[in-house]
């Protein structure tokens, strides 16, 4: 298992429309590995492929509050089946924003499906931070982010605070 470097705002590669997972092999199996190291590592509940530079339909989830009794789940070509009329509002933070949280609202409960790395395939329904974190990672794969909920003067005023780090660290 290795540590993958994530990709950060305003890296373009986050607004990329993700490509389904075909078949599930070793390669895809290695790459699951990793996505859970590297979420682990950070440490962070959700991770999408992308988030490591990777255009696949993957995510790995967390949601387990203690760290002696992990949960972690791997979803492949995951998809949004079923979403509640009723809203919740959740503090959310990302990975690839780091140390940035704000209150988005969501479908308060949601039914996903998915495939495991096992090949089956699950229909689940999930509400409180595991409905949250499966809507945001899904986002993900269709290149959305959680601060596109936000109002445009926060969404900016963000944007441009990654925007200036990622000039300084460019050295430019
Ligand atoms: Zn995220």
């Amino acid at each position: 298992m290795t540590i993958r470097p994530l990709v950060i705002i305003p890296d373009p590669k986050l607004r990329l429309v993700s490509e389904p997972v075909k078949e599930i092999t070793q390669e895809i199996r290695q790459l699951a590995d990793d996505m859970l190291e590297t979420m682990y590592d950070a440490p962070g509940v959700g991770l999408a492929a992308i988030q490591i530079g990777v255009p696949l339909r993957m995510v790995t989830m967390d949601v387990s509050k203690s760290e002696d009794e992990r949960q972690p789940m791997v979803l492949i070509n995951p998809e949004i089946t079923w979403a509640s009329e009723e809203k919740r509002v959740y503090e959310e933070g990302c990975l690839s924003i780091p140390e940035y949280y704000e209150e988005v609202e969501r479908p308060d409960r949601v039914r996903f499906r998915y495939m495991n790395l096992q090949g089956e395939v699950i229909e689940q329904e999930a509400d409180g931070l595991l409905a949250t974190c499966v809507q945001h990672e899904i986002d993900h794969l269709n290149g959305v982010l959680f601060i596109d909920y936000l109002s445009k003067l926060k969404r900016d005023r963000v944007m441009t605070k990654f925007k200036k780090a990622a000039r300084r660290e460019a050295g430019a």
